[in-house]
């Protein structure tokens, strides 16, 4: 027996097409078009990647989309300037600062200067703030989206099920965490100081891996007939890392030996369809419904700010 593939590009692509179509309606009832801006402070290139598929997708979908590169070396007051100028910009609805920043520039500190009501990332306290009370009136974190859409395009059951969560960062595990208890599930969150593992996940008929270690999560973390999300991505290099990794996708293996590098999450995929009943790929799960909350969250914050006459 082998577990279905939750296939997050084509739920991704699906809502996708849906948001185009609302951008569409957006933009002809507002004479403008749901806008997004995305501020880039150096040279880290995975976030140069991430940030040209954001706008990519923006576009493809019919948003404006304005990206700020900043240098390295930008100073406080220049990345501080951008953001109150983006932020009084009436055809910027959404707006985040890609992160890591360069050290130097206080993450915290840029993050709180975005105002709530355009903070799609929904990393302001404000929003962080709503999400744990139940408010619905504000923004939540475009991840933690992505794995509940992914759960409800599954047609799993949250209801009183059995969710455990390996992470508990602000930006992923602990607003998952806070979804799934809203949802009505029994709620464990684990992390890098949880004993025995093992026996906590194996309890989960909802397992969510948000960690950035590749494979720690094999055959005994998973328990009979569960649904798996991999949130992490890493990319790994070594071949013997790889071959345990990829053991059981042999086409994935053959394309890691020609090009020498493979992204992979924290699940490990093959032992984990052995055991699940659902498992999500990386790549092509989480990460692409990132995006499209992403642009859910732009299209939403636009049409309040046009509720509000604006
Ligand atoms: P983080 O580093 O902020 O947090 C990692 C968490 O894992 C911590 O809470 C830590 O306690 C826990 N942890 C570390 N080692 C552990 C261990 N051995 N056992 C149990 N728990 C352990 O990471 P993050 O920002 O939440 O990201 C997690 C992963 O998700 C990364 O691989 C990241 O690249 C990926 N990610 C993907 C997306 C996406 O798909 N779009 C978005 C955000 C993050």
């Amino acid at each position: 027996v082998s577990a279905a593939i939750l296939d997050g590009k084509a739920v991704a692509s699906r809502r996708l097409e849906r948001l185009a179509a609302d951008a569409a309606s957006f933009t002809g009832r507002a004479g403008r078009p749901p806008g997004l801006a995305v501020v880039l402070v150096g040279e880290d290139p995975a976030s140069h990647v991430y940030v040209r598929n954001k706008g990519r997708a923006a576009e493809a979908a019919g948003f404006r989309s304005e990206i700020v590169r900043l240098p390295e070396d930008a100073s406080r007051e220049r990345v501080l300037g951008e953001i109150e100028r983006l932020a009084g910009d009436r055809g910027i609805d959404g707006m985040l600062v890609q992160l890591p920043l360069p050290a130097g520039l206080d993450p915290v500190e840029v993050q709180r200067a975005v105002p709530p009501d355009k903070d799609v990332d929904g990393f302001h306290p404000v929003n962080a703030g709503k999400l744990l009370l139940g408010d619905d009136d504000g923004l939540a974190p475009c991840t933690p989206r992505g794995v509940m859409a992914l759960l409800e395009e599954a047609g799993t059951d949250l209801s009183g099920a059995e969710a455990v969560i390996v992470g508990r960062s602000n930006i992923v595990g602990k607003p998952v965490s806070l979804m799934l208890l809203r949802r009505h599930a029994t709620v464990t969150l684990c992390h890098s100081r949880t004993r025995d593992l093992a026996a906590v996940t194996r309890r989960a008929e909802i397992l969510v891996a948000a960690v950035g270690v590749p494979g720690l999560l094999r055959r005994q973390h998973v328990k009979p007939g569960a649904v798996v999300i991999d949130v992490g991505i890493s990319r790994i290099t070594e071949q013997a890392r790889a071959e345990e990794l990829l053991a059981g996708q042999p086409r994935r293996l053959e394309r890691f030996l020609r090009k020498g590098h493979t992204l992979v999450g924290d699940v490990h995929f093959g032992e984990a369809m052995e055991v699940a009943a659902a498992v999500t790929p990386v790549p092509g799960g989480i990460g692409p419904l990132t995006v499209a909350m992403l642009l859910d969250n732009t299209l939403l914050a636009a049409e309040r700010a046009l509720a509000r006459g604006r």
